[in-house]
């Protein structure tokens, strides 16, 4: 693994901290139950300066005139080993991890009060997490007891992750090179899905075909709980029950990717269990689809953050006038938000580290322009439930179309390249591919 990426990050950080000292731990491992760990993820920001996997670590940076990157992590336990596995111990991390110190985490805390010492800033993600909060406190009062030997305790606490956000809001050529993979692996698992699905299977038999592809090609984890949702199932925003048999007419939604090297993506489609959308289903589908090309035309750098969702939400609202859902002018469906009542999220999330990964929206009271190597959500959608005054034909159908977009360089065409493209989305395409093992 090449870790110059992280050891360039942890050099632009320390550029934006002047002169002061970060303290940025991993994550806890978590009990699942009595003595058995959920699976382990480093912290995102952790991760995003060093790319260490272990559990108990902790990267502190030195910012001044000159920069030092120290790593604390577990020594090297031969018995621990035989249980758990490989642990690189201070003196390899430091080597392989591009560190200028490493040392055994055992002396962490006797360590940090002297690091802490007269540094004007102190760069850390203060609650967090209440263990670390009670640490940092006590090293700080370390250095306050020594004042009378001139030990100065920094002066200001600053949150690390406002400056760390900012950076992973523009995704490296490292990041967009993982996450380009991750949304080849999550399509294919898609392609996977469709070709899988047919009336009398359940949803979880198709969870179990989005799990295969994503592992069978290196994703360590789903990057989020899969949601296969069957029919009325696909109103239910954040339905992860996954238990339902799938019925002849209904269509399916599946929002599913995979997590590659801790990168996220995000897809979903939405289609007939059968292999064939119906006419009122076909309507619907059309609608959400146009919806998403208007976003995706949307988005170019200088754009906002909003003008992807104001884009959906227009051709949405017109749609749902056309079919009868609402009633009124496209204007008065817009200025009420009536459309919410089948419209009620927003048009998409930044995507990295996280699904919904970090990074403001908003800066200060106006939405946060686009700039190239940003990578975004676009997932518009239409969820009608069963009730008097909406069409009967169309009850219970629910649609989102979602892909991962890339913004590009000005000039560079269309604003934006999709990433995820490689999940069929036309209703030409879908119906094509899931004919494909229906036949005979
Ligand atoms: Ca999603």
């Amino acid at each position: 693994m090449d870790f110059s990426p992280f050891s360039k990050r942890r050099t632009r950080l320390m550029e934006q901290m002047g002169r002061g000292i970060a303290v940025i731990p991993t994550a806890p491992e978590q009990v699942r139950n009595r003595d058995t760990q959920h699976p382990y993820r480093a912290d995102s920001y952790f991760h995003y300066l060093t790319g260490f996997g272990e559990p108990e670590a902790v990267l502190i940076l030195v910012a001044g005139v000159s920069h030092r990157s120290i790593l604390f992590c577990r020594d090297k336990d031969p018995d621990r080993e035989v249980w758990d596995g490989f642990r690189w111990g201070p003196d390899a991390a430091r080597e392989a991890y591009g560190c200028d110190e490493a040392h055994s985490i055992k002396t962490l805390d006797g360590k940090l009060a002297e690091l802490l010492a007269d540094q004007p800033t102190l760069w850390f993600s203060l609650g967090q997490e209440s263990g670390w909060d009670a640490r940092i406190a006590a090293a700080l009062n370390a250095v306050r007891a020594q004042e009378r030997a001139d030990k100065q305790a920094p002066a200001e606490i600053r949150d690390v992750r406002a400056t760390l956000d900012g950076m992973r809001l523009v995704k490296d050529d490292n990041e967009i090179a993982i996450m380009r993979r991750a949304a080849t692996i999550s399509a294919a698992a898609h392609r996977r899905a469709m070709r899988a699905t047919r009336p009398g299977r359940h949803e979880y038999e198709i969870e179990a075909e989005l799990l295969h592809e994503f592992r069978i090609h290196g994703c360590q984890a789903p990057a989020y709980s899969s949601i296969v949702a069957g029919g009325a199932n696909a109103c239910i925003l954040h339905y992860v029950m996954n238990n339902q048999p799938l019925k002849d007419g209904e269509l399916l939604l599946i929002d599913a990717g995979g997590e590659l090297d801790s990168y996220a993506s995000d897809i979903t489609r939405t289609f007939p269990v059968n292999g064939r959308f119906s006419g009122p289903q076909a309507d619907v589908y059309s609608l959400v689809l146009d919806a998403q090309t208007a976003a995706i035309a949307a988005i170019k750098p200088e754009a906002t953050f909003l003008d992807p969702h104001t884009a959906a939400v227009k051709v949405l609202a017109q749609g749902m006038l056309d079919l009868k859902l609402l009633h009124g002018s496209l204007d008065g469906v817009i200025e009420s938000e009536s459309y919410k009542r089948f419209y009620m999220h927003r048009t998409g999330h930044w995507l990295g580290l996280d699904v919904h990964d970090a990074g403001p929206y908003k800066s200060g009271e106006a939405w946060r322009q686009l700039l190239p190597g940003m990578i975004l959500t676009v997932e518009p959608g239409c969820y009608i439930r069963a009730a008097d005054d909406v069409p009967a034909a169309f009850h219970n159908i629910a649609v989102r179309i979602e892909d991962d977009a890339l913004v590009t360089e000005p000039g560079s065409g269309s604003g934006s390249e999709i990433i995820t493209h490689e999940a069929p989305k036309t209703i030409a395409d879908i119906e094509a591919l899931m004919s494909e093992n229906r036949n005979g």
